[in-house]
């Protein structure tokens, strides 16, 4: 429903071509209330036209919805005249918000959107899936029609609009505008007569129908990339059917990340890996084990990267090209005392010597370091209260929220 309520101060003219007040005026005079009183609301009808002329707004409206209005009516040029000519047949606003009652025949339907969930394993080696949907088709028995041909009548209460508007006079010079959904046909337009009625499709014209759609995912097709299926669409007399699109939903893997035909992953080894080789295997997306060999006397520093060059996705449309995989290590370390102490001279005798220690000039103070667990809040937070904990009750007393330190 849309309600509008108009001024009546003199409009503007500057927005409204040369030859439209004088139209205007004309009607306004012929159907002026002292000169015509049985005219009833074609003055305010008339009024309410020449505002739509006059207010850029409600223009663009008029233009955008209008069209479709004036194509189904007088199938004219959709000029600024044509609201005019609507006066008459009574049909003025036969186009406000009504767009989905056009029945000029090339109006296009919606498109139906679809997410698709797929796995990175689909994406790689590419898949064809059946997808069972109901949409709406023409029925069958009656074209469309709704009954035997003849039957659909247009509703008079409407018009065949399936709106009615109210037009009410608020104060002098001030209409108000309301929109309401015609209960004679239910906002159809038309009515059909009981007997003659579709019996398949109750005279609704369509009927749902089950169709399968076979989907082909293609191998290095992309999250958010979209297949489409031209005109699958609900149906709808006098209407060209949408299409439907599905929308490719990647779903998260376990152990790869993808980033565009790149594959990501991590992989965790211990030192002895990281200082002397290793070898390990993992199952790729088409369930090849690749097998990962790295020599002894190459080293694996923590959290650095290597590449496995072809391994990745392959390209959309050219698959035998594939993108590269990252592999990030993870090195994991012993635990505290995982050896005995002399144990440890030994092994310091393998690794590469330490650093000299520098000559200690002047006082000195030693300190510890302690276990600090970075991810358990590393901000000044943390490190207040350890202040705290190590200063006198008074200064600890004293000590308030932190936004009154940052105040001092
Ligand atoms: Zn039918
Ligand atoms: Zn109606």
């Amino acid at each position: 429903m849309q309600t509008w309520v108009q001024g009546s101060s003199a409009p503007s003219t500057q927005h409204v071509p040369a030859l439209r007040p004088q139209a205007y005026r004309k009607l306004a005079k012929e159907y002026h209330p002292d000169k015509n009183p049985n005219a009833g609301d074609k003055f305010k009808e008339i009024s309410f036209a020449y505002e739509v002329l006059s207010n850029p707004e409600k223009r663009e409206l008029y233009d955008r919805y209008g069209e479709q209005g004036l194509r189904e009516g007088s199938g004219g040029g959709g000029g600024m005249d044509d609201i005019f000519s609507h006066i008459f047949g009574g049909g003025l606003f036969g186009f406000m918000g009504n767009q989905s009652r056009s029945r000029n025949g090339r109006r296009r339907g919606e498109d139906m959107m679809h997410p698709l969930k797929v796995s990175l394993e689909d994406l790689y080696n590419g898949k064809t899936t059946k997808l069972q949907l109901s949409k709406n088709v023409l029925c069958s028995a009656c074209n469309g029609q709704g009954g035997k041909s003849g039957a659909v009548q247009k509703c008079s209460a409407c018009r065949g609009r399936g709106v009615r508007i109210m037009i009410r006079q608020l104060a002098p010079g001030m209409v108000q505008q309301m929109q309401s959904v015609c209960s004679d046909c239910n906002g159809e337009g038309e009515v059909i007569n009981e007997k003659d009625r579709c019996k398949k499709c109750e005279g609704k014209k369509v009927i749902k129908e089950v169709k399968i759609l076979e989907v082909h995912v293609d191998k290095g097709m992309k999250h958010g990339q979209r297949i489409t299926f031209a005109g699958e669409a609900d149906q709808a007399p006098g209407v060209e059917p949408g299409d439907i699109v599905l929308l490719l939903q990647e779903k998260e893997h376990e152990v790869f990340q993808r980033d565009g035909n790149d594959l990501h992953m991590t992989y965790k080894i211990g030192l002895v890996e990281a200082l002397c080789g290793f070898q390990f295997t993992f199952k790729h997306l088409d369930a090849r084990q690749i097998v990962v060999k790295y020599p002894p006397g190459k080293v694996i520093e923590p959290g650095c990267v290597r590449v496995v060059r072809g391994e990745g996705m392959p390209q959309y449309r050219n698959p035998f090209e594939k993108g590269d995989l990252y592999i990030k290590f993870d090195v994991q370390f012993p635990e505290n005392n995982w050896v005995s102490p002399d144990k440890l001279s030994e092994l310091e005798d393998l690794l590469p010597s330490r650093p000299e220690v520098p000559n200690i000039i002047g006082d000195t103070e030693e300190v510890e370091l302690q276990e600090f667990d970075s991810t358990r809040g590393s901000g000044g937070g943390q490190r207040r209260e350890a202040y705290n904990d190590s200063s006198d009750e008074e200064s600890s007393s004293h000590h308030g929220p932190g936004v009154q330190c940052a105040h001092q």
